[in-house]
């Protein structure tokens, strides 16, 4: 009986501290917004990004009716008409960001809407996140959101129930269970299904099929024991990290190490045009995180400056404090971060680990080049909430750093409007008569420097027009409630 107890209380403890870590405490905050909601309203005098999203058309109007976009066009605001002026400004449809993960900190539909993220796609889904997403479709502040299911892994016995159990995954061992899981998520809800890296052959084959069946997309990552001919094979539409790509070549080149860097670079190089070309005639879209992989190795050897560097202050405070799990680290802080290297490790085998994290992310930026070569749909997507990735902020990171790979600005505002809209059928990601009125508008043009997504003076979501000052209002109510939950205080902030 005593076992038994305790046995129960280290359950509930742990399960106590999992819910911490993934932001269920945090205090919520409440803003003060002047906006309040407009049937009917016009943003005047601005440039509007063109649907191919490569040019500006000057001098437009656009006027808003329940939420939607009525009608874009040159020429004055009807009489009775409430009008913004956009004041010559640019204005862009509202950002998405493919590959986010919300946990249990609401805070953060907050953080996306100031940043101009209007829409997210939450990549291991929750119960409360399908909640959220009918309250913001309610009217709660915030990002639409496409929810994919808690991501499919086999394992069996008692290490299924505790990967389940503290990472909130779907553990499945046979088909039976695939398809149980599939029709369970599709009842409640759920937009998409997701592989993770631990899921069997047989069972990503059966989730495969199940999936195709379900009338459901397969999305995610592609499981370590499967291989490229399997994906090319099934039902994936989108793979949910470029990152994915070079785990499977890295398999196929047979594991590299810190010595063989160089020859499985030029491995990748031979074998990216295939890559590419196989994503192109099935279809398949790719999710960037360019910017979370290429940190690891800066994770490992200058956490410190990676940290200050991030917008902390408005990150789930659950979340960067983390938590150690079978002496695992589960979070963002030196202690816990699950990037760090081990205890103790000397400064050779430090060396040596930066050589092959580097060529790591050197692979990734080979296969872009690849795809945009061939012509893939790129999506853009943070993995926010990862280290250090801050929901909002690191949309507007992963821009830059998609830019600064080489894709054009064009392309860049494409993967983070038209093509995610296309994926989820948002009826977003254009600023065109009949699409939701989610837009931006920006101080300055991005297609000159993409930076300027950052400029942000007004969103609009819907029936709502946010200005600076309820942006800011947001950004500051997040930062005051993070604070007030916060068990470590954060350094040099
Ligand atoms: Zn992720």
């Amino acid at each position: 009986m005593i076992a038994v107890l305790g046995t129960v209380s280290s359950y509930l403890f742990v399960d106590r501290e999992l819910n911490r870590m993934y932001g269920a405490f945090v205090d919520v905050a409440e803003p003060e917004l002047e906006a309040e909601a407009a049937e009917t309203y016009a943003l005047a005098n601005v440039n509007v990004l063109a649907p191919e999203a490569d040019r500006f058309i000057p001098g437009q109007s656009v006027i808003v009716e329940d939420g939607l976009i009525r009608t874009v066009g040159a020429g004055d605001v009807p009489e009775g008409i409430r009008a913004v002026d956009g004041q010559g400004m640019y204005l862009v449809p509202g950002f998405t960001d493919s590959h986010v993960h919300l946990w249990e900190s609401a805070n953060d539909l907050l953080l996306y809407v100031a940043n101009g993220v209007t829409q997210v796609r939450e990549m291991n889904g929750q119960p409360n996140n399908l909640a959220w997403k009918r309250e913001i479709e309610e009217g709660r502040i915030g990002p639409e959101i496409f929810v994919v299911a808690p991501q499919f892994a086999t394992f069996v016995g008692f290490e299924g129930v505790m990967v389940g159990w503290t990472q909130r995954k779907t553990i499945v061992r046979n088909r039976k269970d695939v398809e149980r899981a599939v029709a369970a998520f599709k009842a409640a809800g759920y937009d998409a299904l997701k592989s993770s890296s631990f899921l069997s052959r047989e069972n990503y084959d059966q989730l495969s099929e199940v999936a195709a069946e379900a009338g459901m997309p397969l999305v995610g990552h592609i499981p370590v024991a499967t291989d490229l001919d399997a994906v090319w094979r099934g039902n994936a539409s989108e793979i949910a990290h470029i990152e994915e790509l070079v785990k499977q070549l890295d398999k196929e080149f047979g594991g590299y190490g810190p010595d063989e860097a160089g020859a499985f670079l030029e491995f990748v190089r031979e074998r990216s045009d295939d890559v590419a070309q196989n994503l192109v005639r099935e279809g398949i879209m790719v999710t960037s995180t360019l910017d979370l992989v290429d940190s690891f190795h800066r994770q490992k050897s200058q956490l410190k400056e990676e940290l200050q560097a991030a917008e902390l202050e408005y990150e789930n405070p659950g979340i960067a404090e983390g938590t150690v799990i079978a002496s695992r680290g589960m979070g963002w802080l030196p202690e816990v971060n699950i990037y760090r290297w081990p205890e103790g490790m000397d400064e050779r085998r430090q060396a040596r680990s930066l050589i092959y994290w580097k060529a790591y992310a050197e692979a990734q930026h080979i296969l872009l080049d690849a795809m945009l070569a061939h012509g893939v749909d790129i999506l853009a997507g943070t993995d926010a909430n990862v280290p250090v990735m801050v929901p909002g902020f690191s949309l507007h990171d992963e821009l830059q750093a998609m830019n600064a790979a080489g894709m054009s600005s064009s392309e860049v505002l494409a993967s983070a409007t038209v093509k995610p809209a296309a994926f989820m059928a948002s009826n977003t990601g254009e600023i065109s008569a009949g699409r939701k009125a989610h837009l931006v508008l920006l101080r300055d043009n991005p297609l000159e420097d993409i930076s300027a997504t950052r400029e942000i003076e007004m969103v609009m979501l819907g029936t709502h027009v946010f200005d600076r000052a309820d942006l800011d209002a947001m950004l500051q109510s997040v930062a005051d409630a993070n604070a007030a939950s916060r068990k470590v205080a954060l350094a040099g902030k």
